[in-house]
């Protein structure tokens, strides 16, 4: 079945142009490089009303972001993306130059490719192939929010752009975000949510002295590895409907001590918490410490927990996933996967808005030298995401 269902689609506007029109505009965070301003003609000259906003934080760089609507009623379609690129590293070390946007061999190679220039020209191509059947005009309303700011530390990005976009009276019903979300081929998983992500230090105090005396000090290092024993033995949960178990994972165990003969005075472990839906940050943060406090007896310690605008989420399976599988599976053969497995991504900030699903590209080759797309690949998601767009307008 899989590759014989697909049935290409008439397109006014070629994805495979946009893509490659995209990934030369050199847009490393937190530099635009000609991306918007090249989608904001694109989607002006469609008939978008389209704004450019510039956002500024201290101590960070000025970043710029797209919003371009067309149509005034409901239901309202949103798509979102970043232009933005991790850097290429060594030139030299890629085939072809990463901002040169080459097709060789029916595979257009460059940075942003799967990540996710490729993904934004598929919606774009897709959107305006489905308003030119329609004669231009939108039933409903779709959207595209586009940030330069995802790829590095993403305050100036999409949480700002939705809050102004929120109060300019902007309603979503449902968001896709094209963040290449496929793992080995075109159509096997879309993310309908995300686990949330938190960071803390577990700091052990006990009393420096002669290692020769060690009666007269307090060595931290054995306080530290009974709680830290404890704190890996036994899961946090295991597992909920929609998400693998929570699981935390120390990343880095610091004494410093350039002595051989002196006992420390502080001993820490540095642990990331992968968590799923059983959990809020309030919850974990209580769990974590009742269960170090239960294994430290008399040791010293805290825990000192850093703020994390990662929290979980999920789109629950239902009508509007329902939509974007059936695209999926119509175009491609496959049904995919509805999962809530990886990292953390703009959708963290979207679901506060509405219900968010990813699907996008396959992203084996996301920021990596020789960053890469099939020419196939573009032009079946353009026809998936043409097929959705059908679905979700339909009369
Ligand atoms: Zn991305």
């Amino acid at each position: 079945m899989a590759g014989t269902a697909y049935v290409p689609a008439m397109t006014t506007t070629d994805p495979i142009t946009i893509a490659r029109d995209l990934i030369r505009c050199p847009s490393v965070t937190p530099v635009e490089g000609g991306a918007l301003a090249y989608l904001a003609d694109l989607l002006g000259r469609a008939g978008f009303a389209v704004h450019r906003v510039t956002f500024s934080e201290p101590g960070t760089p000025d970043v710029e972001n797209l919003y371009a609507r067309i149509g005034s009623g409901a239901p309202h379609l949103m798509f979102a993306g970043h232009t933005d690129v991790v850097p290429p590293g060594d030139d030299t070390a890629w085939r072809h130059p990463p901002f040169s946007g080459e097709v060789v061999d029916g595979v257009l190679y460059g940075r942003g490719a799967v990540d996710m220039k490729g993904g934004i020209a598929c919606a774009v191509a897709a959107t305006l192939d489905h308003l030119a059947a329609r004669q231009g005009k939108a039933k409903g309303s779709i959207s595209f929010l586009i940030t330069g700011d995802e790829e590095s530390v993403a305050v100036n990005g999409t949480v700002k752009l939705l809050r102004w976009a929120a109060e300019h009276g902007e309603r979503f019903d449902h968001c896709i975000l094209a963040e290449p979300s496929n793992v080995d081929m075109l159509g096997d998983m879309i993310k309908i949510g995300r686990r949330g992500s938190l960071n803390g230090t577990l700091i052990v105090t006990g009393k420096p002295a002669h290692v020769a005396y060690p009666h007269r000090g307090e060595n931290p290092i054995r306080g530290l590895v009974q709680i830290l024993s404890a704190l890996m033995a036994e899961p946090l949960d295991r597992g909920s409907a929609n998400f693998q178990p929570s699981n935390l994972e120390f990343t880095s165990v610091d004494v410093g001590n350039r002595t051989v003969n002196v006992i420390p005075g502080e001993a820490r472990a540095r642990f990331n918490i992968r968590f799923n839906d059983c959990h809020t940050q309030a919850s974990l943060r209580e769990l974590v410490g009742k269960r170090a406090a239960a294994a430290a007896g008399n040791v010293r310690h805290t825990i000192v927990w850093e703020d994390s605008n990662a929290d979980v989420f999920v789109t629950a399976p239902g009508p509007f996933t329902d939509t974007v599988a059936d695209g999926i599976a119509e175009v491609t053969g496959r049904r995919p996967e509805l999962s809530t497995s990886g990292g953390t991504s703009d959708a963290r900030f979207i679901k506060d808005y509405c219900p968010v699903v990813e699907f996008g590209l396959v992203g084996q080759t996301m920021h990596q030298v020789d960053e890469n797309v099939p020419v196939a690949d573009l032009t079946m998601l353009t026809a998936v995401y043409r097929n959705i767009l059908g679905r979700y307008f339909a009369p």
